[in-house]
C-alpha cells in the first residue's frame, strides 16, 4: 500500500514518513500543494494524508483539485485546526477522515488502516487466498496453521498480491504500489523480493501460489 504525505513542516513530515514506513507502507512526501498535485497525478496512491496549512494552497483546495483530477482513494486531513467548522469543511471538500494535531501515532495508524480497509477490502481485516491468510490489523500471515514471519516489505508485497488474486501483475505495477518514488527500475529488487516471499509462503511440499509469467511478471493463483 502506498501513501502520500502532504506536509510542509519538515520534522512532522519525517516523523510521519518513518512511522508509516515502519508499519510497512511505501511513503512519498510532498512539501507543497504543487508537488502533491504532481505526485498524485503520476502515482497510484492508496491513501493521501493532508495537512491544511500549506505554503502555496490550503489543504481544502488541494483536496478538491486532487479529486477533480480523478483520485478516488481515501483522504485524511491532519491539522492543528481543531474547530468543528474546520472539520466539517474538510469532510465537505472530499476528505474521508480528519485528525487534529497533536495526535497519537497509533491512532493515526488505526485510522489509515480503517480507511484502506473500507476502500480496498470490504471483506474485513483479513485477506484470504487458498489456505493463506493475511491479517491487516495484527499484520500477521498464516498458511493453514503455520505462522509466517515476513518483513514489512514482504508483507506489503503479499498484500498487493492478495488484493489482485488471479491477475497478472507486471513489475511496473508492483513497483508503483509497493515501492516509493526512489525505486530504481533498472534493479532486480522486485524479483529478489518475490523469490524470498515465495520461499516463505510455500515451504516443503506446500502448493506453489506465486507464479512467474514469462515476459509479464507474476501472478497469485492456485494451479
Ligand atoms: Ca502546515
Amino acid at each position: 500500500m502506498r501513501i502520500l504525505i502532504v506536509e510542509d513542516e519538515k520534522k512532522m513530515a519525517g516523523f510521519l514518513k518513518r512511522g508509516l514506513e515502519e508499519a510497512g507502507y511505501s511513503v512519498d512526501h510532498a512539501a507543497s500543494a504543487a508537488s502533491a498535485e504532481m505526485l498524485s497525478g503520476e502515482n497510484p496512491y492508496d491513501c493521501i494524508v493532508l495537512d491544511i496549512m500549506l505554503p502555496d494552497k490550503t489543504g481544502y483546495d488541494l483536496a478538491l483539485s486532487i479529486r477533480a483530477e480523478g483520485y478516488k482513494g481515501p483522504i485524511l486531513f491532519l491539522s492543528a485546526l481543531s474547530s468543528t467548522k474546520d472539520k466539517i469543511r474538510g469532510l465537505d471538500v472530499g476528505a474521508d477522515d480528519y485528525l487534529t494535531k497533536p495526535f497519537s501515532f497509533d491512532e493515526l495508524l488505526a485510522r489509515v488502516r480503517a480507511l484502506l480497509r473500507r476502500h480496498s477490502s470490504p471483506q474485513g481485516s483479513k485477506l484470504r487466498f487458498h489456505d493463506l491468510e493475511l491479517d491487516l490489523v495484527k499484520r500477521k500471515v498464516k498458511r493453514g496453521e503455520r505462522e509466517i514471519a515476513l518483513t514489512a516489505k514482504e508483507f506489503s508485497l503479499l498484500e498487493y498480491f492478495m488484493h489482485n488474486q488471479n491477475k497478472a501483475l507486471s513489475r511496473t505495477s508492483i513497483a508503483e504500489h509497493v515501492w516509493d518514488v526512489h525505486f530504481d527500475s533498472d534493479s532486480n529488487v522486485i524479483d529478489v523480493y518475490v523469490n524470498m516471499l515465495r520461499k516463505k509462503i510455500s515451504s516443503g511440499d506446500e502448493k506453489k501460489l506465486i507464479h512467474t509469467i514469462v515476459g509479464v511478471g507474476y501472478v497469485l493463483r492456485e494451479d
